[in-house]
């Protein structure tokens, strides 16, 4: 559609970052075009128009920018999954890997009341690693993750595959070879 090309449009791609060989999708462009940004925004919830959503959980720190716009458009809270450390209340850990070892995020333990329905966000899943510790997580102190959204599946690395067989509906907007 249109709309679906003058958002993929708003994305930058830098070759050779953060190493020789990967194309980095930027979304920096598409947050500072404040036409691209609310549309994208209003098409990450789209889905969810209407429903009773408790949380918008985001994967810090591009899930914090897009998170935030999200609990607002669905009249949410919103909940902070971190690298470890950050966080300064009791909190839940889990270990994952990423293309070089391993790390770790975080998130409250009292972030969400058991049941609560709980949409996650990030800017980009790749290979789901990050996105499937965070679901992981919301699970442990209860969370009833009802979605995971993202602006951009990177569908060759199967991540949003790897969520849905979570149990996990995903929706994104668009997708790079
Ligand atoms: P995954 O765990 O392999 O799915 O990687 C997804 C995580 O890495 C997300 O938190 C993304 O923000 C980040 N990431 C990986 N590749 C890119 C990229 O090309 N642009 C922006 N973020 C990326």
């Amino acid at each position: 559609s249109p709309i679906a090309r003058i958002l993929k449009d708003a994305i930058r791609t830098i070759p050779d970052y953060p190493r020789p060989g990967i194309e980095f999708r930027d979304i920096t462009t598409l947050l500072g075009d404040a036409w691209a940004f609310r549309r994208a925004v209003d098409e990450l919830v789209q889905p969810w128009a209407g429903s009773k959503i408790d949380k918008v959980a985001g994967i810090e720190a591009r899930g914090f920018i897009l998170g935030g716009a999200l609990a607002h458009q669905l009249s949410a809270g919103f909940v902070p999954v971190r690298k470890k450390g950050k966080l300064p209340s009791a909190t839940v850990r889990i270990a994952y890997s990423l293309e070089y070892g391993l790390d770790e995020m975080e998130v409250h333990k009292d972030a969400v009341k058991p049941g609560e329905k709980v949409i996650l966000v990030d800017d980009l899943v790749a290979t789901g690693g990050t996105a499937e510790a965070a679901v992981k997580l919301l699970r442990e102190i209860g969370a009833d993750v009802i979605a995971a959204v993202f602006v951009i599946d990177l569908p060759a690395l199967k991540g949003a595959d790897k969520i849905r067989a979570l149990g996990v509906p995903v929706h994104t907007l668009m997708s790079f070879d």
